[in-house]
């Protein structure tokens, strides 16, 4: 072991610190650089407020929601939420209680998605998202209907179609709350035919074709679902943010400040409503950005757009710190090393190495070299190793990248670099955050009040790092303030808030939809 983990030699050590005081430089903004940044978003904000943007995966779209009663606790009612998140989709039955924001009975089925159907033609999404919620309502109905015949001895009574939320987490453009169209796919969706068609029209033709008639009475983005759960149970929530697969933010606007949009006519609207920032898709040229994430949006499906998103969301942040790994380990020969048994790195040195008098160089783990092969859960556990000589993160670079067994310095390398872009990731999110609040006017309330922050997401649940800091980045960005707001800034995960989010405003909106009109 000793002999391994002899140290580099001095003017290796010295172009690998060069190399980690670029990275810290390049991807930590400065205090004048997030001033910058937070004027910016704030315009962006404000623009997109004002008036229809530009699609073009470079300007927040800041799209109404058409959620003009924000939900409160006394929602009632029972029915089935869709949701369509990034890697993974759910459905669930929710029974909300007649208390003070009480759920009375969940149950709640994951179903991770084929890539053949989240790149295939968009009838086949909806066929299997219809399916797989026919399938789930169907179970229910039938427990339900065996519970009511035992207690009643009656027959099944013809039902009303199920109520269905459908939380789609993607841009769109409401016309209704339960209408809209598809703006741009992001994520690695790709299935052609759904862009510009309005997703609740072809889930309802989905499951008429499976033969389960539903009535769709709300269509959501995630951070709409996350806002409306926790303000569900907490009135002081007025942000809901994403920070999974991919990233986003939404938050409570004046309907006077949402000057591009009337609400329709007897909405009951409260003078307030939830808007859909899209904040993946701001753009500033100030943005701290290094090479390696410009390979990764050239390399994406979408090169060009989402570049906030890039930054952020937990589909890039493994395959950014790869790619820095990768830039050290040409930088740095001897410190990532293929190992002896990874036959294709050696295939490949010999291949291209001409016979000579200077040894070849050592080959670089083949792993190391494949896109996509540090997955972003990695990414966390390998910034979180607190092990002795960080034997797990040794362990875990020569599993997964088939490093040669690494030394305690390669170990700290790869822990700086995970770090680094997990942080970058989270200043960015909350100078994001400070933007809106303060762009709401909280900041500057007297006397200043609580305010609750809504979170769902892999990379925010997953990974207790980062929600760390996250907070530290949010007191450092508050300056002065800090010290006074820190504290009345609540950050909570609202684990499976989409879907809730998603059945609560079903119900509301069934409610209001069956309420008698005067
Ligand atoms: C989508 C957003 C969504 C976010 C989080 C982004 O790629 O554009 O609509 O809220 O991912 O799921
Ligand atoms: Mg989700």
């Amino acid at each position: 072991l000793r002999k391994l983990d002899s140290p580099l030699s001095d003017d290796r050590e010295k172009k690998l610190r060069k190399l980690l005081d670029r990275y810290r430089e390049q991807l930590l903004p400065n205090a004048e650089r997030l001033a910058e940044l937070e004027k910016e978003f704030q315009a962006q904000l404000r623009a997109g407020l004002a008036k229809s943007v530009a699609v073009d995966g470079k300007h927040m779209m800041m799209l109404p929601t058409f959620v003009t009663r924000l939900p409160d606790g006394t929602e009632t009612g029972e029915c089935f939420a869709l949701d369509l998140g990034g890697t993974n989709f759910r459905v669930m039955y929710v029974r909300l209680g007649a208390g003070k924001g009480e759920v009375a009975e969940c149950d709640v089925e994951e179903v991770t998605l084929p890539q053949e159907v989240y790149t295939g033609p968009g009838d086949k999404l909806f066929d299997f998202l219809a399916s797989t919620l026919k399938n789930f309502i169907d179970r229910h109905t039938a427990t339900r209907a065996a519970e009511t015949a035992a207690a009643t001895g009656a027959h099944e009574a013809a039902l009303p179609d199920p109520v269905v939320g459908f939380c789609f987490s993607f841009a769109v453009e409401q016309s209704g709350i339960a209408s809209g169209k598809l703006l741009e796919w992001t994520k690695n969706f790709t299935c052609p035919g759904v862009v510009g068609n309005d997703p609740v029209a072809l889930l309802s033709a989905a499951l008429q074709r499976a033969g389960r008639p539903c009535r769709v009475a709300a269509l959501l983005n995630d951070t709409v679902g996350v806002l409306a759960a926790q303000r569900y149970l907490d009135s002081d929530t007025e942000v809901g943010v994403i920070l999974g697969t991919g990233t986003n933010a939404c938050y409570v606007e004046k309907l006077s400040a949402l000057s591009k949009w009337r609400a329709p006519a007897g909405s009951g609207a409260s003078g307030r409503t939830a808007v859909n920032s899209e904040w993946g898709a701001f753009f500033s040229p100030a943005l701290p950005r290094c090479l390696e994430d410009l390979a990764v949006d050239a390399a994406s499906f979408n090169p060009g757009k989402y570049l906030f998103e890039k930054l952020l969301a937990g589909m890039h942040l493994g395959e950014i710190a790869r790619r820095m790994l990768l830039t050290i380990a040409r930088e740095v020969p001897g410190l990532f090393v293929a190992s002896p048994k990874d036959a294709e790195a050696a295939a490949h040195a010999a291949a291209s190495t001409e016979p000579g008098p200077v040894p070849p160089p050592k080959p670089l783990p083949s792993k190391l070299l494949t896109p996509g092969s540090l997955p972003t859960a990695s990414l966390a556990a390998i910034a979180e190793d607190g092990s002795w000589q960080l034997l797990a993160t040794r362990g875990r670079l020569s599993r997964e990248l088939g490093c040669h067994w690494p030394s305690k310095r390669a170990a700290d390398v790869a822990k700086e670099v995970c770090t680094l872009v997990a942080r970058r990731s989270a200043v960015l999110a909350a100078m994001a955050l400070l933007a809106m609040l303060r762009h709401t006017g909280w900041a500057a309330e007297q006397p200043p009040r609580p305010v609750t922050i809504a979170f769902d997401g892999g990379v925010y649940e997953k990974f207790g790092a980062y929600r760390k800091m996250i907070q530290d980045a949010l007191a450092e960005q508050l300056g002065d303030q800090a010290a006074e707001l820190a504290p009345l800034i609540r950050h909570t995960l609202s684990h499976d808030g989409s879907a809730l989010g998603a059945a609560v405003l079903a119900a509301a909106a069934v409610a209001e939809a069956d309420a008698p009109h005067p």
